[in-house]
């Protein structure tokens, strides 16, 4: 079992106390490298989530101030990075991504904490210079209400606090469901707010469990103002469905399919290290991951024997061992969807360029999958249509720039792009084209907390991070008063 200061308790949290499920309930996390049971916490239910809602309801009875919020977000980004390697440690443990890219992903939270502190003046009222209708006018920015944040395994602790920052910033109490297979991280922080903060009792409230009661009191309960959620693109719909009664207001961070565009005039040592940086964060399990590689036929030949000298580098192992360079995939079904794009792409004709089929694993833990790269990929294939979420690598060809763009948005999602290219005028007319809401030219970055990240089409709406993820949980109020 994971002993740790900040696991003293493995509960939810509501009203300000910690708190366990109604019936006593429990489930098992795991390593997923090991298979080793860390914790047991509570699963909790419906009954449970609508008492953490209450609790949140019951806390926009004392509102705060904007100079109080900032004092809040300043010191959890100072706790954060305070303990940046121990909660690195237990993200690496039930995440199984390296221990050092685990506390790159507390400094990345911490640092949307640090932003909204240093912006929160953004929302103080605005008062329009001019006086139509004999009127003084002032948009203020109101809390919107109990907000209830639902985040996914990938990233345990960077998604939360792209929602928690603005929620708090806005003044918003919350109701927080992580991913059962990820909570303990989120119990760490939620240890840290309680050592650390003075907030407002049902400020910030946790409930773990299983997912569909809790989504279900999270769309139905009339007390639920809004709903940020991030994961799949099938639990967004679902959750559009079940808050349209209601009108309830969403913000969906969905699934992605990100082309990665290599032209021939690029630098290919500089895309093929980028490609590397982007494709195997997390092990491949993130939505701006590369997923479709698209390489102009002229330099694929270059190109595929570039990337296979620094993938055949890469080492998969149990992410707290320093020489790992990507953990384990979270769970057997990952594992099975990045072996069957595998064998579908080479069932219809693509050729391997580094790595091979792992084989089925016999054990139901460590699914480590070894990285691969494959050549002569069609749009057809499924690790073209579907989001691979693991280490495969598929090159695709494309002969000119026309054939590169209608590639690439040939998807119903719309999340990040890439393009490699040193023609300035030609990557601008191919941003413009590319409906994705995220684009890195000449770089496999992915989003920061400076920035709004969002998505287009089937990846979702609203942004995250950036002056418009700080109004993501705030009402707009006009006030016209007579003069
Ligand atoms: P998922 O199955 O949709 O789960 C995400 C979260 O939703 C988890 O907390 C899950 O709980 C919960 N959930 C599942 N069913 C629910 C329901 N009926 N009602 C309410 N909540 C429900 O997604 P995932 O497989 O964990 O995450 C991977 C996906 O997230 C990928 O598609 C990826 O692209 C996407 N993603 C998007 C972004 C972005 O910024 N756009 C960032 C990261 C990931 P349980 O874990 O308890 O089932």
């Amino acid at each position: 079992m994971l002993e740790s200061p900040l696991l003293a308790q493995t509960k939810g949290f509501m009203g300000g106390r910690w708190t366990g499920a109604a019936d006593g309930a429990t489930l098992t996390v795991t390593n997923p490298a090991t298979g080793e049971a860390l914790a047991q916490v509570s699963a909790m239910g419906r009954a449970d989530a609508e008492r953490a809602i209450q609790s949140a309801h019951d806390a926009l009875a004392t509102p705060s101030t904007l100079a109080q919020r900032q004092q809040w977000l300043e010191r959890i980004a100072d706790a954060l990075q305070d303990e940046r390697r121990e909660l690195g440690r237990i993200l690496s443990l039930e995440h199984g991504k390296p221990w050092a890219e685990a506390q790159g992903e507390v400094d990345y939270a911490a640092g949307f904490f640090r932003f909204c502190a240093s912006h929160i003046d953004a929302l103080e009222p605005r008062t329009l210079s001019e006086q139509p209708r004999n009127c003084r006018w002032t948009v203020h920015h109101r809390p919107a209400g109990v907000a209830a944040l639902i985040t996914p395994w990938n990233f345990p602790i960077g998604m939360i606090a792209k929602k928690l920052s603005a929620a708090l910033a806005a003044g918003c109490p919350s109701v927080i469901k992580p991913a059962a297979q990820t909570p303990l991280t989120m119990i760490a922080l939620f240890s840290l707010l309680e050592r650390e903060l003075d907030l407002p009792a049902g400020m910030v409230n946790l409930v773990i469990g299983p997912a569909a009661p809790i989504g279900e009191a999270f769309c139905q309960h009339p007390d639920v103002a809004v709903i940020s959620f991030t994961g799949s693109t099938a639990v967004g719909q679902l959750l559009m469905r079940e808050c349209a009664d209601q009108v309830k207001r969403l913000s969906l961070e969905l699934g992605g399919n990100a082309p990665f565009i290599v032209f021939e005039d690029a630098d290919l040592e500089s895309a093929a290290d980028h490609l590397v940086a982007n494709k195997f964060r997390g092990g491949g399990q993130t939505c701006v991951c590369a997923n479709r590689i698209l390489v102009q036929a002229s330099v694929m030949d270059r190109f595929s024997t570039l990337l296979a000298d620094r993938v055949r580098q890469l080492q998969a192992g149990d992410g707290m061992d320093p020489d790992t360079d990507l953990g384990p995939l979270i769970n057997r079904a990952g594992h099975d969807k990045v072996r069957r794009h595998l064998l579908d792409a080479l069932d219809q004709g693509a050729t391997l360029v580094h790595g091979q089929d792992p084989g089925a694993q016999l054990e139901d833990w460590g699914a480590f999958f070894p990285p691969v790269v494959i050549r002569d990929v069609t749009p057809t294939m499924a690790c073209s249509r579907e989001e691979t979420f693991g280490p495969l690598v598929p090159l695709m060809p494309f002969q000119d720039e026309d054939a590169a763009l209608a590639l690439a948005n040939d998807t119903p999602y719309g999340l990040a792009a890439y393009l490699f290219t040193a023609d300035r005028e030609r990557a601008d007319r191919c941003i413009a084209a590319l409906r994705f809401g995220h684009v890195g030219h000449n770089t496999g970055t992915g989003p920061t907390p400076e920035a709004p990240f969002g998505g287009m089409k089937l990846s979702g709406f609203g942004r995250e991070g950036g002056l418009e993820g700080l109004f993501e949980f705030v009402e707009v109020q006009t006030l016209a008063r007579a003069t």
